[in-house]
């Protein structure tokens, strides 16, 4: 099969506010996997809390292509086997990882006639509600954030190390969204159970990654009143029984964890355990919110606008519209990048 790998930048239409200062681009790695006369496509979003840039997944991805080159795909067990191998040639990079597995899955769907989804979980693709996420903003900036997303259905708060609750008593004053809080880790000077109360009265569904994970043992002693949801303390298949005890919910990012192929183990996992699940993403475009919404078939919550918070999205793919994506009809991924990416 023929490997091709680019990188582009890619900005978002808000100001992009991290813990320390702001962003105002990422760049992500897109593949493009042909063979038969058909493409399948990847994306890695390299996240810097992961210790991953793009250079490094565009080196690891170059390393994989002798690999690559010689694949024959013909069942998901093949994509199996072949992850295996990938991974021993790009670790320590799951973005690496995720961009190529996302590729094979897509090709091999495409091949079929089918979506992802028919291939993942032999279902059709149905609608995804995502959650719509405001991040750490000015008042100005939440002003227009909250008008955005008024009358968006699920609605995911982001806080600091402050702890201050005003932002989403602002927030629920302005909509019946269910909302979540994600705490970034940022909580560990905070009384939990105090703020987990506080948060119960405002109708809040969850809480996210209130500790930072080093602090997980100190969970257990924190008495949340509302379920705790896990996202840098679940990062591979390995922490989903680990986290058993502490959490009650995980956060899927596939460029955490690899891409769709350990993303379904993930899921079918959680399900064992009666965990509830999300599917996440990064600020990342159509092409890695559609294999995130071909996992959130089978999760309870998506938290996938990372596409939509795109001012310069390079694929076509899931449309969204009021806090919903829909599937597009094409086999595969159902993604196209726009002229010129590859
Ligand atoms: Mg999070």
């Amino acid at each position: 099969m023929k490997l091709t790998c680019v990188s582009r930048e890619l900005h978002p239409r808000h100001a992009f506010r991290i813990s320390r200062g702001q962003r105002n681009e990422v760049r992500n790695v897109f593949v493009r996997l042909a063979g038969d006369g058909l493409a399948g496509y990847g994306e890695a979003s390299p996240n810097a809390f992961y210790q991953e840039t793009w250079e490094d997944v565009m080196e690891k991805i170059e390393a994989a292509r002798a690999f690559m080159e010689t694949l024959e795909l013909q069942t998901v067990a093949g994509i199996e086997a072949a992850w295996a191998k990938i991974w021993e040639i790009v670790a320590p990079s799951r973005a690496a990882l995720c961009a190529l597995d996302l590729a094979m899955w897509d090709w091999l769907a495409r091949r079929r006639g089918v979506s992802v989804t028919k291939l993942m979980w032999d279902r059709q693709p149905q609608p995804v509600t995502t959650f719509c996420t405001i991040g750490l903003s000015s008042a100005e900036e939440l002003a227009v954030k909250v008008e955005e997303v008024r009358t968006f259905p699920r609605i995911k708060i982001k806080s600091d190390a402050s702890a201050s609750l005003s932002t989403v008593k602002y927030v629920r004053g302005r909509t019946a969204a269910q909302l979540a809080v994600d705490a970034n880790c940022a909580w560990g000077g905070a009384d939990l159970r105090a703020l987990s109360q506080e948060l119960a009265a405002l109708h809040v569904l969850f809480i996210e990654q209130p500790y930072p994970p080093a602090r997980d043992a100190d969970l257990a002693g924190a008495r949340s009143v509302l379920p705790l949801l896990a996202d840098e303390s679940c990062v591979v298949e390995e922490d989903v029984p680990r986290i058993g005890g502490l959490f009650h919910a995980f956060n899927i990012k596939l460029v955490k964890c690899g891409g769709l192929t350990p993303a379904r183990r993930m899921v079918l996992r959680g399900k064992v355990l009666r965990q509830t699940m999300m599917v996440g993403c990064m600020l990342e475009s159509s092409a890695l919110i559609a294999a995130g919404a071909a996992v959130a078939q089978r999760t309870s919550y998506a938290d996938l606008d990372g596409a939509w918070l795109l001012a310069d999205d390079p694929f076509r793919g899931w449309q969204f519209a009021g806090g919903v994506l829909t599937p597009p009809p094409g086999p595969g991924l159902g993604v196209e990048p726009e002229a010129g990416l590859f």
